[in-house]
């Protein structure tokens, strides 16, 4: 706890990175101890903070294009996890994955490959609860050859034939709460079609724990506290799903994604400051956060 005259500021104790981030965070750092120069396909992490850090030890952010140039390098791939074309590539372009996969990214991957063979054989279809072009969502259509169905919002629905069998799945980061309410809906609109959900509908709980869990404990931790500032990467998808958690019970809440975005107007009259973020936050940032409000005039 930081004390600021009589204002209190504190760092949530439960922030911080989840243990899919860090792992793959800790690979990236020990190989660049020893090499100083690694790829990584796509951003590591969803914080441009961290990702200017590693970015100064050596590491090197590609896109596929850049990927699909590159020969004989060592190329991390990160917890979000990648399609089954990466790996080719890899294999024609003689490159060195380091594979920091998510084991439950890579868990759920495994299932919706077996998910898609079973709905093809069926004459099924595979639904993704997540956002189109999020690099897991990437990973998970691959599985499919791109056949599943993505989801993002009730108003996507409609590309479903509800008189068929689907077995549904959710991106990991997304809101368990949202996820419950696209399965009401989508058995709704079986039965209104002459179907029966039981028969037809199929929903693995695929949202991650490491993101469910957090909403509560995150919602104590807002209204324990007069301000919030909640630090993390704009696009991090479940920065957006705490974010608003904390939000729905302290509206005076504040999304930052670096100290520059700190407004010292926030803090007047305020007594008690709690400092949080999303599962892609890196501890040393809220700390950083933390310490410029003590020293706001
Ligand atoms: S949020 Fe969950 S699934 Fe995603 S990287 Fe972290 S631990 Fe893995």
């Amino acid at each position: 706890m930081i004390f600021r005259n009589e204002m209190q500021v504190v760092i949530d104790p439960d922030a911080g990175f989840c243990f899919g981030v860090e792992a793959s965070i800790s690979l990236a750092e020990e190989h660049l101890r020893h090499v100083k120069k690694l790829y990584c396909l796509g951003e590591l992490v969803h914080n441009e903070e961290e990702i200017d850090r590693l970015k100064k030890l050596g590491l090197m952010v590609i896109d596929y294009t850049q990927y699909e140039a590159l020969h004989n390098e060592t190329v991390l791939i990160r917890a979000h996890g990648e399609p089954p074309s990466t790996f080719e590539t890899a294999r024609k372009n003689n490159l060195n994955l380091i594979n920091s996969t998510c084991p439950i990214v890579k868990k759920l991957q495994s299932r919706v490959f077996y998910a898609d063979e079973e709905m093809l054989a069926r004459d099924g279809q595979v639904l993704i609860y997540g956002k189109e072009q999020h690099p897991e969502v990437v990973g998970l259509m691959g599985q499919t050859n791109e056949r599943a169905i993505i989801i993002n919002s009730p108003s996507e629905v409609n590309k479903i034939d509800f008189t068929r069998k689907i077995h549904l799945f959710s991106q990991t980061t997304k809101d368990e709460a949202e996820y419950r309410m696209i399965q009401q809906i989508i058995g709704e609109r079986i039965m209104a079609s002459g179907g029966d959900p039981e028969q037809l509908l199929n929903v693995t709980r695929s949202v991650c724990k490491q993101v469910s869990n957090r909403i509560p404990g995150i919602k104590d931790f807002a209204k324990s506290h007069e301000l919030i500032i909640f630090v993390a990467g704009k696009s991090s998808s479940n920065g957006k799903v705490l974010f608003n958690a904390a939000s729905s019970v302290n509206p005076n809440t504040h999304f930052v994604s670096s100290v520059a975005e700190l407004n010292k107007n926030w803090f007047k009259d305020i007594d008690t400051i709690g400092v949080t973020g999303a599962t892609s936050t890196p501890s040393w940032l809220l700390k950083h956060v933390a310490g410029m409000i003590q020293q706001m005039d």
